[in-house]
């Protein structure tokens, strides 16, 4: 049987096949896109008492469903692997960081949410009362690749339904199942019927994009236009997370051992097809030498294969593998030399070896497009300067990581990089830090994900309420005073409003 998780149409029930070994993985019922109009209107309904629970009760709610994560681990795990070929290390990511995720989320919940009151402007207006209300917006719908299945499906929903959001999930086709199962566990958790899940392609995505009233999406930049374009002819707003080509720095200080376990790490992880991977290397040349032999020395320790007792997995489909093969023939075919690896694995299942690249430049798809495989190019450098310059000649500005064991200059270097992440001696690890927003430059996103309160904001409308401080009086500016009443009124604002500009532009 060929491994793979394309499925023909979208109609009916479909098969799911492991990409590692072919095997079925789980059939899936396809969603017919003209009831994706009923799903969410059945959602906009659940959602008022959702909302009206508040923010401590629906904290309540996720608690649980935390827990129900904790306790079904190892079932969503092993149904993640069957659907993705990923090894079991690759897989054991993704449920903790839900959790963490959730944790925090219960923490600044209620805050996030709270009225914020804000002082009045001038003396004047100092009988208001000025307070600003969170409201969430009812449907959120959710779009999500393949690569993380699970934390995809739920970073950004956790968010919105802390918010007091419903959120229509649509998982990618190529990975239906867990979104069915983490549903499964929302409800059997005690949580009311305000996540839904519709499963398809293209079309349900639409179907989605038109009955939300936010889109979160996450996947590849080309279809992130598309999403924006549909999303914007509705005016609704939209939060786009899309791809990647992450550059590492290695200055001459760095600690070389250390740089070479993140960069093999950073670009083997789940067969490189994360979006904040290690797609390429800048390296200053008194220690180019020194770290290419580590990475390949790390490298070559490398068991690649699905489940247990394996650093990474399979690539989805052959679709992605066949990027990647392109990636590393036309480098090949440049000049670049693969100092391990280059080609695909022999055997069933769609397997890339770890490859490493060298004598690449940026005339190379390699080093400019997102590969999104288990490839490490790696480029020398004369000078820090140049490795600014080459790392910011992209048209992705997702996120980055500098080496150097001066932290100060590398911090330095990172506020010189356009991107949304920068990470020190270390890769990937912003994405722990569930305290800080997530988001990319240029091509890799508009918005940011998850992330300290503005992931749980992101879902509201701001509605803005003011109201006398006293039942004394509303103090407008009506007809009912007089002209002249009103006229001086008016003197006395902009007066008071132009004592602070009259005093900063001496
Ligand atoms: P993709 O763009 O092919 O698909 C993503 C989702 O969009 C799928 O659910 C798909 O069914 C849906 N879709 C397809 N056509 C659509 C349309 N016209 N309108 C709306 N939705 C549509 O991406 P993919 O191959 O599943 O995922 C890989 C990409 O995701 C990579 O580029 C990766 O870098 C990116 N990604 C980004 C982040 C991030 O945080 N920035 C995280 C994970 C993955």
């Amino acid at each position: 049987m060929t491994a793979t998780n394309s499925v023909a149409g979208f109609t009916g029930t479909g098969t799911v096949f492991n990409p590692a070994t072919g095997e079925i993985a789980g059939e899936v019922q396809w969603t017919d896109p003209s009831d994706v109009e009923k799903i969410a209107a059945g959602l906009r309904t659940a959602q008022r008492e959702w909302e009206q629970r508040g923010a401590k009760g629906r904290a309540k709610a996720l608690a649980r469903f935390a827990v129900w994560l904790g306790d079904n681990r190892d079932e969503i795990e092993k149904l993640l692997i069957a659907e993705t070929g990923k090894s079991s290390t690759d897989a054991a990511q993704e449920v903790p960081l839900l959790i963490m995720i959730l944790s925090y989320v219960i923490k600044v919940m209620e805050k996030a949410v709270a009225p914020e009151v804000r002082p009045a402007p001038s003396a004047v207006l100092s009988i208001k009362k000025i307070a600003i209300h969170f409201r969430p917006r009812p449907v959120v719908g959710v779009i999500a690749p393949w690569n993380y299945p699970v934390a995809n499906a739920l970073m950004d929903a956790i968010g919105a339904l802390a918010a007091g959001s419903a959120v229509l999930l649509k998982p990618s086709e190529q990975t239906p199942l867990t979104a069915e199962l983490l549903r499964q566990g929302w409800l059997a958790s005690g949580a009311p019927d305000v996540f839904a899940v519709v499963q398809g392609a293209r079309e349900v995505a639409e179907a989605v994009i038109d009955n939300s009233d936010y889109v979160q999406f996450t996947g590849s930049t080309a279809t992130g236009r598309k999403v924006a374009e549909r999303a914007a002819s509705r005016l609704v707003p939209y939060s786009l997370e899309l791809g990647g080509k992450d550059p590492m720095i290695v200055c001459e200080d760095a600690d070389i051992d250390m740089a070479a376990h993140a960069a093999v790490w950073g670009a083997m992880f789940n067969a490189g097809q994360t979006c904040v991977s290690v797609e390429r290397v800048y390296v200053l040349e008194s220690v180019y030498d020194k770290f290419v032999a580590a990475v390949v020395r790390d490298v070559e320790a490398l068991q690649m294969g699905a489940g247990e007792g394996k650093h990474f997995g399979a690539l989805i489909s052959e679709q992605q593998l066949a990027v990647t093969e392109r990636h590393v023939k036309e480098a090949l075919a440049a000049g670049a030399r693969a100092l391990t690896g280059g080609e695909r694995a022999s055997g069933p299942g769609s397997f890339y070896q770890p490859t490493v690249l060298v004598d690449v430049d940026h005339s190379m798809a390699c080093m400019t497009e997102e590969t999104f495989g288990p490839t490490l190019p790696i480029m020398k450098v004369a000078s820090v300067d140049e490795a600014i310059r080459f790392a910011n000649d992209s048209a992705y500005g997702l996120s980055a990581s500098v080496f150097s064991r001066d932290v100060a200059r590398a911090k330095d270097i990172a506020l010189q990089l356009d991107c949304g992440a920068v990470n020190v001696n270390d890769v990937i690890s912003n994405l722990m830090c569930t305290t800080a927003p997530m988001g990319g430059w240029k091509t890799s996103g508009i918005g940011a994900r998850f992330g300290g309160v503005d992931g749980i904001r992101k879902f509201c409308r701001q509605e803005t309420v003011v109201a006398p401080r006293t039942n004394l009086g509303a103090g407008g500016n009506f007809y009912h005073n007089s002209l002249k009443t009103l006229a001086r009124s008016n003197q006395v604002l902009t007066k008071l409003a132009l004592a602070r500009p009259r005093r900063i532009a001496k």
